[in-house]
């Protein structure tokens, strides 16, 4: 069966095929020939996902899944969420989103937040959603140089570093993005 994750992002491709059985072949966006934009304009990460998911498999007809991902931070109830990856502004910096977030919780005694992945599989004519969540705290200074995004901000709960001090085999087994891809995994096998 083909499947198309509506991503071009090699690795994250390389790294889910080799979880799924050999009867699934995974199809990148660049393999069904969807260069465009696909919108991503939907006020929720669950939205996001699917809004990705239907697009692809309405105007190209194949099984699709789509992940979004946003950091949630309970005391400004929700943010940065889908705007995470663009919280400081369109140039998509992480430094600049980090400086925002650690501004806007100055003062702020509840540093709790979570990291939420959501996919959405279409599959045969029905859709299946697959979350996962870590939870942790915002700590006040950036910590680590591993990872990306927010993660020298992010300590997850049971933990004394920062994703950014992990390594990435550390960081993948316990991660929001591991945790919603092995439910895809799992239900796909
Ligand atoms: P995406 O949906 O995977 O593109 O993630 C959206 C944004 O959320 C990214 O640009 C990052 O700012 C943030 N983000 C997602 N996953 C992580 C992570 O594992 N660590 C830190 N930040 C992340």
């Amino acid at each position: 069966m083909q499947l198309v994750f509506a991503s071009n992002n090699k690795n994250k491709i390389k790294e889910i095929q080799i979880l799924l059985p050999s009867t699934i072949q995974l199809l990148s966006l660049e393999d069904i020939g969807c260069f465009e934009e696909i919108p991503e304009t939907e006020n929720t990460i669950e939205g996001n996902a699917m809004q990705k998911a239907n697009y692809v498999t309405e105007k190209y007809g194949f099984n699709c899944f789509a992940d979004d991902t946003g950091l949630e931070v309970e005391s400004l109830n929700g943010e940065p969420g889908v705007f995470s990856a663009r919280y400081a502004g369109e140039q998509k910096d992480a430094n600049d989103n980090m400086d925002k977030l650690l501004a806007n919780l100055k003062d702020k005694p509840n540093r709790n937040a979570q990291f939420k992945t959501v996919i959405c599989l279409n599959l045969d004519g029905e859709q299946h959603l697959f979350k996962g969540i870590i939870k942790g705290q915002i700590i006040e200074k950036k910590v680590g140089t591993n990872g990306f995004g927010y993660d020298p901000i992010f300590v997850a709960e049971g933990y004394d570093k920062t994703f950014a001090e992990l390594t990435l085999e550390e960081k993948s087994r316990i991660s929001h993005r591991g945790l919603a891809v092995k439910q895809l995994v799992d239900f796909l096998r």
